[in-house]
């Protein structure tokens, strides 16, 4: 009897405390605990076997319009707020000097990631503002680490460098020219093209295998790859680079047996980014399936679902923005020489 009405007390005094008006620490506390946070309702989701995962709106395939995908970054709550959007252009001259700008920043962000040390075989490309058939490329041999707008060569469709466009009068590596004329010119869509060697995927294309969605960052891949497994040895002859831009498709990079990985994006950032991006997926990979190796185990995907939606949040916009840090880095390290912005770049409300 006595402790029932300990207990009946002890019960009289908790929603006392709940339901009275107070301010104090101690109350924030004791509601705290009781309430659903996203962290808790996130672990119920996880350990719910039998309840689908509730998102929206449904995923969507990857769009590889011509369009550019923008998203809608304005947090949650009513205050405003700066956002970084891709940019508008008063004029197409503008939107060159843009292009140039991020295709050089491009190039030295890839540097100081490393992928510097093969620069002669790498390349990265950029469509032209003002001739849509007509694409930048860095000229072979020239550091990544120390690019300029100036230093990027301007090839017409034919394979010629073009004179008079304000293009640097220089050699470029042919195996770029076959490679990303043929991406260019088979995917219309894609504006930036990024290809260089690094390790690790030197050693995963050996392997002749796919990206599998085993983490977050890997999902932006998942059945958005593809798989050139035909290696016909290093990319002088048309034919080759042809090959190349069938087995990418319609999709954001593709695995180069025996050679290396290749990315594509509507802007040069996302696919300086994404290549980073699939280079580290592709590192992660190779990691964990060595460590199943000796455990004898294997590593737990994402589900289909999951992984399509997660996919599919990485808009083209979301791709560009996921750059803008590294752009900063680099223009932060030149000291002034490269500007944040260009004459006639226009924010995006
Ligand atoms: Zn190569």
């Amino acid at each position: 009897m006595v402790l029932k009405t300990t207990a009946a007390l002890r019960a009289a005094r908790h929603i006392n405390r709940l339901t009275r008006p107070s301010y104090s620490p101690l109350f924030f506390r004791t509601i705290s605990t009781t309430q659903k946070t996203p962290a808790s309702l996130a672990t119920e989701r996880v350990s719910s076997q039998h309840v689908p995962a509730p998102h929206t709106p449904p995923p969507q395939p990857p769009n590889f319009s011509k369009e550019f995908t923008f998203g809608a970054y304005q947090t949650t709550g009513t205050a405003t707020v700066n956002t970084i959007r891709y940019p508008k252009f008063q004029s197409l001259e503008a939107e060159r000097a843009f292009r140039k700008l991020h295709h050089a920043a491009a190039l030295r962000w890839l540097g100081y990631q490393g992928y510097n040390n093969e620069g002669a075989g790498g390349h990265v490309t950029v469509r032209d503002a003002i001739l849509p058939d007509h694409f930048w490329i860095n000229p072979h041999g020239k550091s990544f680490s120390w690019m300029r707008p100036e230093d990027l060569v301007l090839m017409g469709p034919d394979g010629d460098i073009v004179d008079g466009q304000g293009g640097n009068m220089h050699s470029v590596n042919p195996a770029g020219w076959v490679i990303h004329s043929a991406v260019h010119e088979a995917r219309p869509d894609v504006i930036a093209a990024v290809h260089c060697h690094s390790i690790p995927s030197k050693a995963f294309s050996s392997l002749g295998c796919r990206l599998e969605p085993i983490n977050q960052d890997a999902c932006r891949f998942y059945n958005d790859h593809g798989m050139y497994s035909g290696f016909g040895g290093i990319a002088f002859k048309a034919d080759e680079g042809k090959h190349i831009a069938a087995a990418l498709g319609n999709t954001k990079g593709v695995i180069l047996q025996n050679h290396g990985h290749l990315t594509v994006g509507k802007t040069v950032d996302a696919a300086a980014f994404l290549f980073g991006a699939m280079d580290r997926c592709i590192q992660a990979q190779l990691l964990a399936d060595a460590a199943c190796a000796g455990r004898g185990t294997s590593t737990v995907k994402v589900a289909h679902e999951e992984a399509e939606y997660t996919r599919n949040v990485y808009n083209d916009e979301m791709a560009y923005i996921m750059f803008q840090s590294g752009f900063e880095d680099v223009v932060r390290a030149s000291n002034g020489e490269f500007p944040l912005h260009v004459q006639g770049e226009i924010p995006r409300e």
